[in-house]
């Protein structure tokens, strides 16, 4: 983005200017800088940025400015980005399956957490020269529900495994930390709390004792109608719950945030290209553009549709079938969505709250795809 960029009032002022006909994200550093902030002197511990929930530099130099100075990265590209934007931070290299150049790579780049959910690949780390001192976070996952969708079908140690890579992780000189991911958009402050005893009983089991512990991402974005989620909550539960736990034994305390960070801090611009036989919706954005994560985790309540002139629609709403552009059936957004019985082509529909996990996962499948992202004061009017 050129400095030269015009800084835009809020959505409906980009429509009622530019009529836009391709998708546009439009990004508030205002939003962005208020999350961090909540999150900072909210959470009680060290609050790291989980990079692939959204990676637009725009973001990570707001999330620098506000105060972050860790990240949790997956990939060589993202230990390049970070360290191009943000030179003297932490990285914590926390997706347990790497090749062996990905970890050569990190290590180069002085990555100073490493998660590890099996045998093999703490092998690999160390046939790779990890060093001791390097700290090891063993993930480990338990079957607890109130997440969105569960992210333990992929990666985590059992319990049992978890005491046992602890403990050699010990043994070895690594500094021992245990880490887990209750799973993403998770409204319920008890996962955290079923986690943290979890791991304070591993620990126990291993004999040892945690110099900090990873309480991984899943903070919930405002996606649903009404009061946004409560993070204040959770942040008092998890100190609650880690006191409990562990008393004199308490670790310090780190959390990875992706979708809670970023999510509200963009709000979403699609037009309605067309209204088939007026029943149909079909947008100029879909499951392969910016709309990808809906089918998995839910419609997104927080929508309001304004006309061309930057009017809202107000007729009551009624359910519709919401197509996006490209040839594939695939390409439909979930059940039916409640959209005012105004609505016309041409109209807009506004995301709020759709700053994770979209424009980074946006195709140009089928030749649509086309995404700007222009920067406003404020995401609502
Ligand atoms: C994706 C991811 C996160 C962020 O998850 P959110 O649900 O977006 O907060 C944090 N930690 C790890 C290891 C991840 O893979």
């Amino acid at each position: 983005m050129e400095l030269s960029d015009p800084i835009w009032a809020s959505p409906r002022e980009i429509i009622r200017a530019r009529r836009p006909q391709h998708p546009i994200s439009v990004f508030a550093p205002s939003a962005l800088q208020a999350t961090a902030q909540h999150f900072l002197h909210g959470f009680p511990g060290l609050v790291t940025y989980a990079v692939k929930a959204n990676p637009e530099p725009m973001v990570i130099e707001n999330l620098v400015a506000a105060g972050i100075t860790g990240f949790d990265v997956a990939s060589p590209a993202e230990i390049a980005l970070i360290r191009s934007l943000a030179p003297g931070s932490a990285l914590h290299y926390h997706n347990p399956v790497r090749s062996r150049d990905e970890i050569a790579c990190a290590i180069a780049a002085e990555v100073t957490s490493w998660s590890v959910d099996s045998q093999s690949e703490l092998d690999k780390l160390r046939a790779q020269g990890l060093v001791p001192g390097s700290e090891i976070a063993v993930r480990f996952k338990l079957p607890v529900a109130g997440a969105a969708y569960d992210f333990g079908s992929k990666f985590g140690a059992t319990e049992a495994q978890a005491v046992q890579l602890l403990a050699q992780a010990a043994a070895l000189g690594f500094r021992p930390s245990l880490t887990f991911h209750p799973g993403t958009q998770c409204t319920d402050p008890a996962a955290w709390d079923t986690y943290i005893r979890a791991a304070a009983s591993i620990a126990r089991a291993a004999g040892v004792t945690l110099a900090r512990l990873n309480l991984g991402g899943g903070f919930p974005s405002h996606r649903a109608q009404g009061p946004a989620p409560a993070l204040d909550e959770i942040f008092a539960r998890i100190d609650q719950a880690v006191e409990t736990a562990f008393g004199a034994a308490r670790p310090a305390l780190v959390c990875e945030p992706g979708r809670g960070l970023v999510a509200d801090s963009v709000t979403h611009i699609a037009c309605v290209k067309a209204l088939r036989d007026g029943r149909d919706v079909f947008l100029n954005d879909g499951v392969y553009g910016a709309l990808t994560e809906l089918p998995q985790i839910g419609l997104l309540e927080r929508i309001e549709v304004i006309a061309p002139d930057g009017r809202p629609r107000r007729a009551p709403a009624y359910p519709r079938v919401v197509f996006g552009p490209t040839c594939d059936s695939l390409d439909r957004l979930p059940g039916e969505m409640a959209l005012p019985g105004d609505l016309a082509e041409g109209d807009y529909i506004l995301f709020h709250g759709l700053g994770a996990y979209s424009g980074v996962t946006n195709t140009r499948f089928n030749g649509f795809g086309q995404l700007e992202t222009l920067t406003a004061m404020r995401l609502t009017d």
